[in-house]
């Protein structure tokens, strides 16, 4: 979700969201502590794009439909460094299988018909790429924020870890801490590195989080924590591409196209060998034929 929008719907949506499941099989969150805060910090800065969790997300879009381009830049092909940052990365039973399963995600990723469902759309530089070359990630084990870190405390985390930031880099960052009171699971976001354009993105910790997890089924064989980490991933990751530096494609709610499938899913999505529950992006392309999952415009690959 576009961020620039979001005070002035900011009320409706609270109240709206947190009252009403978005899942059918699932209760929505009632725990007081998933209030959406309208005075976040991250969630009004225009440069943020959050992942809002289940239960705060809109699927559709609101009224509006059709993403719409804003006259910049987008990804035709994306090098990704994840970045673990935290004490908790250096303990085994903490790790678990995220570091090698997110390994799996960025390394199989492209080219799947998954990262094809964002290849519609264009910008100043060309047409979205389903590339993704995974350069591997990095852990750093110095104390990661708690709350909810700004924009530059993780771009400048991005900047010291990475030694060769490329303008074509899209950096993860996945803390060891948990939300808390967060609404969102995550954000996309850019900077600069030296004067080099940078794509980043922060990811809490959803280890047993509800209001971010997709529910996964074991016959996929990650764990809770590293299926979730997987699906706001993709939706990150899917944002970044279409939407790098807020010159993309976002509709006039100001929704991106991750944002209008939030929480719904087309099936597994399998790449590489492996099976993931990650949400859908939205199609100007199949809502026009109403071919997506949904009968709109939401298709998974
Ligand atoms: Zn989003």
């Amino acid at each position: 979700m576009k961020a620039r929008v979001f005070p002035a719907i900011a009320a409706l949506l609270v109240l709206a969201a947190c009252s009403t499941p978005d899942s059918p099989t699932s209760p929505a969150p009632s725990d007081p502590s998933y209030s959406q805060n309208p005075n976040d910090e991250i969630q009004n800065d225009p440069k943020v794009h959050v992942h809002l969790a289940r239960g705060h997300a809109r699927p559709g879009g609101g009224g509006a439909k059709l993403l719409q381009y804003h006259g910049g830049a987008i990804m035709t092909s994306t090098a990704v460094q994840a970045i673990f940052w935290g004490q908790a990365w250096s303990s085994s039973s903490f790790v678990g299988d995220k570091i090698t399963g997110l390994a799996t995600f960025y390394g199989k990723v492209g080219g799947s018909n998954y990262m094809k469902t964002n290849t519609e759309y264009t910008g100043t530089n060309g047409t979205v790429g389903s590339g993704v070359a995974y350069g591997g990630s990095t852990t750093d084990n110095s104390a990661a924020p708690t709350g909810s870190p700004k924009v530059s405390d993780i771009l400048a985390e991005v900047c010291k870890v990475i030694a060769k930031p490329e303008s074509n880099g899209y950096y993860p960052v996945y803390v060891d801490t948990p939300r808390g009171h967060a609404g969102y699971c995550a954000w996309h976001s850019y900077g600069t590195c030296g004067g080099t354009p940078v794509q980043i993105a922060f990811f809490f910790n959803l280890d047993d989080d509800f209001g971010c997890d997709p529910e996964s089924p074991s016959s996929t064989g990650h764990s809770q924590g590293l299926a979730a980490l997987a699906n706001v991933s993709g939706h990150e990751l899917s944002e970044a591409v279409t939407d790098p530096r807020n010159g993309g494609w976002w509709d006039a709610s100001g929704a991106e196209n991750a944002d209008k499938c939030a929480w719904t899913y087309g099936g597994l999505v399998s790449f590489g060998g492996t099976s993931w529950k990650i949400q859908g992006n939205w199609s100007n392309q199949a809502y026009a034929n109403k071919s997506g999952y949904d009968g709109a415009g939401c298709i998974s690959g």
